[in-house]
């Protein structure tokens, strides 16, 4: 995949991504979600989001950091108090320091949702698994599907002309059915698709997983498949061929930092590196949060003694980048899977950096040196 790299990266004591989290409580019960407080809901007191706004303009960054509204399902947010939430942010919004994004089921979309979305310029990400029959799990909780609720509110996205991208979440029961996943999101009118191969994390820890030869198999499927859906970008895809052409055009400089990813919560309370990471308790690792942004700006919690799961996390990069052939293309992956899956940080393979990294490459490499999988 390329020549090793001089160094091991950084975590970043910056951040260009914040994931917030509005309110705890999804009106849907996705088999394979690994949230703990989806059932019940908090709200995020605007004082929270005061604060937040703060750090960002504390941390004063060349580029836009990429605020993403997370959840349980932030739709669940009272409107009004949604807007509550943004007003702190408006005035660094219009000079050019924070970019909203909000990752969303749509179920609950309606005018004055889509009237939010336009006025404060929000990217939207619609969560959605493709043809009805693979979106079963996503029942709400009478178990009733949400399918016919989602395509709803993306008809509405569509008939307002507001972009979308989506992220379909890949389970065994999907691995095999490439070619109807990609005609689905061709029809679909989004902008682009991120296929996420389910992961064994939080409270997902016990459905079946994809192996890394069922992954291998699918993405060879959409190399195959991709140039007939030329208007539809394929999130994993791209980023493959973004670093090829980086390293061709002789520009790829390697991994220098790795974004810390603050992930805050209703309350406050800050974890880094892995959203999923919020609401878990480990032995070893207490309860992940290094503070709460009503004491301590971002920039301070960012800057004072790293937690040791951050620590170990830096050491699992410095194997990887040593070890593994896979990271100039990879750069590590995700620290919550290394955790989920081997309940450590400074470990290296997990089944999600096989099936959502390595397996792109290989699919890549089977079709153009011949493969014979
Ligand atoms: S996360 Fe996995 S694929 Fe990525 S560099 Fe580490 S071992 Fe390699």
């Amino acid at each position: 995949m390329g020549a090793r790299p001089s160094h091991v990266p950084e975590i970043g004591t910056r951040f260009s991504t914040l994931i917030v989290q509005p309110a705890t409580l999804c009106n849907l019960d996705c088999e394979y979600c690994y949230l703990p407080d989806r059932g019940r809901q908090l709200l995020m007191p605007v004082k929270v989001a005061q604060r937040l706004a703060t750090s960002i303009a504390q941390q004063n960054s060349r580029f836009p950091v990429e605020v993403v509204w997370h959840g349980g399902e932030p739709l669940t947010t009272p409107l009004a108090h949604m807007r509550s939430l943004l007003a702190p942010f408006e005035q660094l919004r219009q000079d050019g320091q924070v970019a909203h994004a909000i990752q969303t089921n749509a179920t609950l979309i309606n005018q004055d949702w889509l009237d939010l979305i336009r006025e404060h310029e929000v990217r939207v990400g619609v969560s959605i698994d493709g043809p009805p029959e693979l979106n079963g799990i996503r029942a709400d909780r009478r178990g009733r599907p949400s399918f016919a609720r989602t395509m709803a509110g993306i008809r509405m996205l569509r008939d307002a002309g507001i972009e979308f991208a989506v992220i379909c979440v890949v389970t065994v029961d999907g691995i095999g059915r490439a070619e109807e996943l990609l005609a689905f999101f061709a029809e679909l009118g989004c902008r682009s698709v991120g296929f996420n191969i389910e992961e064994l994390e939080g409270l997902n820890a016990h459905r079946q997983q994809v192996t890394p030869d069922q992954a291998r198999h699918f993405w060879r499927r959409l190399w195959q498949l991709s140039p007939q859906y030329p208007h539809l970008l394929i999130r994993d895809l791209e980023r493959l061929r973004g670093y090829l052409d980086q390293t061709r055009a002789g520009r790829w400089t390697g991994h220098a930092l790795y974004d810390p990813i603050p992930t805050v919560a209703t309350t406050g309370q800050t974890v880094l590196l892995s959203p999923e990471l919020l609401g878990v308790d480990a032995p070893a690792y207490e309860d992940f949060v290094i503070g709460n942004v009503l004491t301590d700006s971002l920039p301070d919690l960012l800057t004072g003694p790293a937690p040791c799961y951050v620590a170990e996390f830096r050491e699992g990069l410095r194997r990887c980048a040593t070890e593994c052939e896979f990271w100039d293309f990879c750069g590590g992956a995700q620290a919550g899977n290394r955790f989920f899956e081997l309940g450590r940080f400074d470990t290296t393979e997990t089944n999600h950096c096989r099936t959502a990294y390595q397996a792109v490459v290989l699919a890549a490499l089977d079709l153009t040196q011949g493969g014979t999988q």
